[in-house]
């Protein structure tokens, strides 16, 4: 007999959670959404760097990392470091990563990252086209700066390997992409050339969390419960039941584990994945005299420069092996000389209002997990460093898991 699905729980209120929620609420479910933090987008999906970068997916793991991995395990590169130790789960990690880092297994999963990314564009213009959401969402497109041979080669690799057209993506010189965008004309470091995408977006995923979750609960009737960590949860043959730190349970007929990189109920309920945090930062600062309007990602220092509202957010850093959400105050400094050495006039640094690190929930392979294994169960995490972007495809595609267990589309 089919298990039916009236009623969900999503467990986690981030930019995958919400997503979540609103793609089962569509299909009739009557859903509860609980999270540890007192209000939706305050985990990872906090203060990220705002790119809505459905084209470019470039996973971690590829051949060419390979040859720098005694360079990041040395701490010799600021933007990129790994930190070895002796927990179990790191280890399979990064054993798992470099069985990643071949040219087959990087154009594999480039082409698995991508299929999300792309569900995931549709997906939120179906929202859009529904609903005013209110979060600084802008559709500029896309400036990767390019400084050195290697990575214009790179580039070109991954958007041959792509079939993308041009009008999707092209390279340009920097001469061209100062005529996009004049802001480049006050760049430090002139790139040699950039990869123009002009269909990305951006926009401000905590406040994207926290407007879906308002037309959720006014408009779907989603309940909430925030400020509660779920400590306990299993699974029976008629559903599960979780338990709040309080010690209240609540049951349902569905768990929804969108728990980003937090890994403590995935261990409990015995999901053998391998999602492992890596450390990032940003910092959110008035605007500069000269800010670009289109996003950049600068490719040499892996810093990515968004226009949101009146102010400019610039987040980077890939620290993996550190599991503390508390941002070091070193790692901070690294990351606004960076961006002073990248884009001098971008943003007023020195008046920068919210400083940042957040844990981005790592796959080996930057393929996130998504799953169905049992009928009162789907789990949605592991979307590491392209969550946001892939937050409203993923959300669709486990609710298309429960097919015959709940209602088809609104
Ligand atoms: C510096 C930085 C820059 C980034 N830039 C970009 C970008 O430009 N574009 C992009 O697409 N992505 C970017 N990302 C990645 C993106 O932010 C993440 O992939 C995304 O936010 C993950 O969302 P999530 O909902 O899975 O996790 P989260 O936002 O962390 O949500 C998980 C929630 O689950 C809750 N939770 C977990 N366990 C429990 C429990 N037991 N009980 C109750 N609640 C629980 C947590 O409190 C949390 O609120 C960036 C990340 C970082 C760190």
């Amino acid at each position: 007999m089919t298990h039916h699905v009236e009623k969900a729980i999503v467990i986690g209120a981030g930019v995958v959670g919400v997503a979540t929620a609103y793609a089962l609420a569509r299909r009739g479910v009557a859903v509860t959404i609980v999270d540890a933090r007192e209000n939706a987008g305050l985990g990872t999906s906090f203060a990220n760097g705002g790119q809505l970068s459905y084209l470019y997916t470039g996973p971690l793991a590829n051949h060419r990392v390979r040859g720098e991995l005694l360079q990041l395990a040395l701490g010799l590169k600021p933007e990129f470091r790994i930190r070895l130790h002796t927990d179990p789960d790191f280890i399979r990690w990064i054993l798992s990563f470099l069985r990643n880092c071949t040219r087959d297994r990087y154009i594999r999963n480039n082409q698995a990252a991508l299929e999300v990314t792309l569900e995931s564009r549709l997906a939120m213009l179906n929202l859009l086209q529904k609903h005013e959401l209110d979060f600084d969402y802008q559709v500029r497109g896309k400036l990767q700066l390019l400084y050195s041979k290697k990575a214009v080669s790179a580039v070109e690799e991954n958007f041959t390997l792509k079939n993308m057209s041009d009008e999707d993506m092209r390279l340009i010189s920097y001469e061209e992409a100062t005529k996009l965008e004049p802001a480049l004309g006050y760049a430090a470091d002139k790139p040699m050339k950039a990869l123009f995408t002009p269909g990305e977006a951006v926009g401000n995923a905590s406040r994207f969390a926290q407007e879906l979750l308002k037309l959720l609960v006014n408009e779907y009737g989603v309940e909430t419960f925030f400020g509660e960590r779920v400590v306990h949860a299993a699974l029976h043959s008629s559903g599960a039941d979780i338990r709040l730190a309080d010690g209240r349970r609540l049951d349902t007929d569905l768990l929804a584990l969108c728990t980003g990189a937090d890994r403590q109920l995935l261990k409990e309920l015995k999901l053998d994945l391998p999602v492992y945090p890596m450390k990032g930062y940003s910092i959110t600062a008035p605007l500069g005299d000269h800010p670009p309007e289109i996003s950049l990602t600068d490719s040499k220092r892996r810093l990515v420069f968004s226009k949101l509202g009146n102010e400019m957010r610039i987040a980077g850093m890939a620290d993996i092996g550190w599991t503390h959400e508390e941002p070091d105050k070193g790692r901070l400094r690294t990351l606004v000389n960076a961006a002073i050495e990248s884009m001098p006039e971008a943003a007023s640094y020195e008046r920068a209002t919210n400083f940042w690190a957040g844990l981005r929930p790592m796959t080996p392979d930057s393929v996130p997990r998504m799953g169905h294994p049992h009928p009162a169960l789907i789990y949605n995490v592991g979307h590491g460093m392209l969550g946001w972007t892939m937050a409203m495809g993923s959300g669709e595609r486990v609710a298309g898991y429960l097919k015959g267990q709940i209602e088809e589309e609104d």
